[in-house]
């Protein structure tokens, strides 16, 4: 049987350690690692011998056709070959790295990589770092990681790897260098250096390698995780007959529904009004079986608390917060399901949502578990509480972990964060009712 092949993007600015990350993950995971930086370095090699200017983009590009550039794996180590010469470490010159930067701006030279980076990872599972892997180069990356720390730290680091290498710099110098070439990435006009929307981000500062390398193999395991269909046996059992049969007597609707994620591990989070809210959001899902967080009384009424579980539910003690319930719900994202929460806690028929209060625990979650959020409004027109009205489910776009923005320096994050998910559901719905009302 043919070995399905998966790809691993890692970007990020400079001296946030992808290359060493990248390294011990291609090596546990037995797959190939590509350093991309090693071929712009290749190519800032090959200009500054030929004394051009590197930002002399019609110099740069005469020499384009007189350069063959190739990657070989000897004892699994990356060596990049320019012109039949191996140039091992002397692409890895300070130097080098401006004018490594300087040149990739340059979209003849890009192109000019594109094809031989898209071919490593059309025959190799891979994990591969450089600055537009998740955004230009694997757009369809199974995982997508940007790593990044401080200024300072990963000067500090920079300085460290040269002077063992016999360098000469100081912390100064380095950080200066670094912060320009960022700058210079970041702002270019052809493949920025940017986090893809579906990245993950992992930000290192203050953590050792080890800790490094187990959180990006935490977010890897999850993304792999995600690629499988998480349905139980017996979810499809009941849930393919009688999806359909729910959609017809509550007369349901749902709007949005391209918005549904095809991946799992991700957090669908809707608005709580009736008790069939449940039975609504998981024959609304065409993709995914909700693993529902559900009030643990629920649990302690035998034939129910089976059935509950059989569904993927699982209990939450409301009132104080629920420890169990968070990691349980972090463990199910990592495992690529997708987990549903009602971010308000509880029912709240008759009552405008908004004035309703908001649980951080589905902040804290989708931070922690470095998921996307699906918000989704469930509209019910008059009487809420009856079993059988008719609902309209509005699934809005997606929000990913960048767009949730959040920043573990920052206090009150998970009270905005649950504050900004919770404003996206009422707003579904508010954009929903306003468009009925024009009709
Ligand atoms: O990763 P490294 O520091 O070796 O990369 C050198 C330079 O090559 C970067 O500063 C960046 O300008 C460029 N680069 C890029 N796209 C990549 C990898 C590297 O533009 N995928």
């Amino acid at each position: 049987m043919k070995k399905e092949l998966f790809q691993i993007a890692i970007d990020g600015p400079s001296g946030a350690g992808k290359s060493t990350v990248a390294k011990a993950i291609a090596a546990s995971m037995g797959i190939v690692y590509v350093d991309t930086g090693a071929l712009y370095r290749t190519v800032g090699y090959h200009v500054r011998s030929k004394g051009v200017d590197p930002a002399d983009e019609a110099g740069v590009n005469s020499l384009l056709p007189d350069i063959t550039i190739e990657v070989k794996y000897e004892n699994g180590v990356q060596c990049v070959y320019l012109n039949g010469e191996n140039l091992g470490d002397k692409i890895r010159e300070p130097e080098i790295s401006m004018y490594a930067s300087t040149v990739s701006k340059n979209p003849a030279v890009r192109a000019f990589l594109l094809e031989t980076q898209k071919e490593i990872a059309r025959v190799n599972s891979v994990v591969m770092d450089g600055r537009d892997i998740g955004t230009v180069i694997l757009p369809n990356a199974e995982v997508k990681i940007f790593l990044t720390a401080s200024n300072e730290c990963r000067a500090q680091r920079r300085c460290e790897e040269l002077r063992a290498k016999g360098t000469d710099v100081t912390f100064e110098e380095v950080l200066a260098d670094m912060i320009a070439r960022d700058e210079q990435d970041r702002n270019r006009d052809v493949a920025p250096a940017i986090p893809a929307d579906d990245a993950i981000f992992l930000d290192n500062s203050g953590l050792s390698f080890e800790e490094t390398l187990a959180k990006a193999r935490r977010i890897i395991d999850m993304g792999l995780a995600k690629k499988k269909d998480k349905r139980s046996g017996f979810y499809k059992f009941f849930y393919y007959p009688l999806a359909p049969v729910f959609r017809f007597f509550l007369r349901m609707k749902v709007v949005g529904l391209e918005n549904e994620p095809k991946d799992g591990g991700f957090l669908v989070c809707a608005n709580h009004i009736a008790a069939s809210d449940a039975i609504v959001l998981c024959a609304a899902l065409r993709k995914h079986q909700p693993c529902l967080m559900a009030k643990a009384e629920l649990f302690k009424i035998p034939l129910l608390a089976g059935l509950l579980r059989c569904l993927g539910a699982y209990p939450v003690s409301r009132g104080a917060g629920d420890v169990g319930a968070v990691k349980t719900s972090i463990r199910y994202l990592e495992e690529g399901k997708c987990v549903g929460i009602f971010p308000q806690g509880t029912r709240r028929p008759g009552v405008d949502p908004r004035t309703t209060p908001v649980k951080n625990g589905v902040a804290m979650i989708a931070c922690r578990a470095g998921a996307t959020v699906l918000p989704v409004y469930i509209y019910t027109e008059g009487n809420v509480t009856k079993f059988f009205k008719k609902r309209t489910v509005i699934i809005g776009k997606p929000i990913s972990p960048s767009e949730l923005g959040y920043d573990r320096e920052r206090t009150g994050e998970y009270a905005r964060i649950s504050e900004m998910i919770f404003d996206r559901i009422c707003t579904l719905g508010e954009e929903y009712k306003a468009q009925c009302n024009q009709k």
